[in-house]
């Protein structure tokens, strides 16, 4: 059993890979070449976002957004410690610092209600993480980011094809950043990620920074990264987005088939919004007796994941910031009782009653 199974995905689509594949060795642009604003239109249609800006990685999909934000040297972000490290790391690179905001006890997103009141005058962003596939509370935090002017960045680096009130995920907030990590619900066969928004100016200015800079060949009126996709990812992402909405549909099956399982376990299930359609990047449960069951899963060569052991505000690269254990309770003690199990959209029932049964023996 793997904990993704990416192999049964690519025999339904195989073929129409290869040829994809093909069509960008014959015509040989590598770089920008034409797959790629065909994969930004389908994206920005399926998201509803006017906008969509290819690029490299999820990583770098949060640092163009930040830049095109204008996030610089001292400047503050506010976001979530319980986060993979991309989301803080970015902040950090751009030499602006993290200001964390505790979570939600039942979906482990941002808790809104505490946002306002860590805002200063150096805060330059909100970047809401829509973790394990949920939307964050992004009405909310929008109406503070209006209230303030701030702009609002969606890390969807886990939720692209998820919904928050009948809108796509990375169609939430001023701009927002996903990953096609091979992992992720739609991933590519390398990095790849995008950025999005219904903005023209901070297109305008997320397209420069994604390609040096450059306004025009040669011409760079700011600093930018090296930030492009690679045409032969764009490809691959055309066609694996040819069947994504029915995988999205089959996540929510296999995830269905789990809570139903384990209802009458210890382990407590993912919670969703009923305004939320969540796209089960992870199906993530929680257990103040975590290990006793990873060690038994692991016996039966059950694979589990971790997300996340560790949240941000205790990672030694922000212990500059002064806020060591105690500082977010809900997320640190979520790091210590979530793990992950397989999820995909292939997941066979199988699968599932014979990871229910181990979880039931424990
Ligand atoms: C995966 C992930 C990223 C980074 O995406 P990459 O494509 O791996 O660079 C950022 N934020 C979150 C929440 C993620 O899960």
């Amino acid at each position: 059993m793997q904990f993704v199974d990416l192999n049964a995905q690519q025999q339904r689509i195989r073929e129409d890979i290869d040829l994809r594949i093909k069509q960008v060795l014959d015509h040989g642009r590598y770089i920008m070449g034409p797959e790629i604003d065909e994969l930004e239109n389908q994206l920005s249609e399926y998201t509803g976002a006017k906008h969509t800006i290819a690029c490299s990685s999820g990583t770098d999909a949060l640092l163009i957004a930040m830049m095109a934000a204008g996030v610089g040297a001292g400047d503050e972000v506010i976001t979530t410690p319980f986060t993979f490290i991309a989301t803080g790391e970015m902040i950090g690179l751009l030499n602006a610092h993290p200001v964390f905001v505790d979570i939600e006890e039942d979906t482990y997103n941002i808790d809104a209600s505490k946002i306002e009141a860590v805002i200063t005058e150096k805060t330059k962003a909100i970047v809401p993480v829509s973790l394990y596939g949920q939307p964050a509370d992004m009405h909310k935090i929008n109406e503070i980011g209006r209230n303030y002017n701030i702009p609002v960045i969606e890390d969807a680096a886990q939720s692209f094809g998820g919904e928050y009130k009948g809108r796509k995920s990375c169609n939430l907030s001023s701009m927002a950043a996903t990953s096609f990590f091979p992992a992720k619900p739609l991933g590519c066969y390398g990095d790849g990620g995008a950025v999005f928004t219904d903005n023209d100016d901070l297109a305008a200015a997320m397209k420069e920074v994604r390609n040096h800079g450059q306004s025009e060949r040669y011409h760079h009126p700011r600093i930018g990264i090296n930030g492009r996709i690679d045409t032969m990812q764009a490809a691959i992402l055309l066609s694996k987005l040819s069947i994504f909405q029915s995988e999205v549909e089959l996540r929510n099956e296999v995830a269905g088939r789990y809570d139903d399982l384990l209802k009458d376990t210890e382990l407590k299930t993912p919670f969703v919004k009923e305004h939320n359609v969540s796209v089960y990047a992870q199906y993530t449960v929680r257990t103040s007796e975590r290990d006793k069951y990873l060690n038994t899963l692991k016996d039966n060569n059950i694979p589990t994941a971790i997300h996340y052991p560790v949240p941000l505000n205790l990672q030694p690269v922000f212990s500059y910031l002064n806020q060591g254990e105690g500082s977010f309770p809900v997320a640190e003690k979520a790091s210590q009782e979530v793990f992950s199990l397989p999820m995909h959209p292939y997941l066979a029932r199988e699968d599932q009653w014979k990871i229910a049964e181990v979880i039931k023996a424990v």
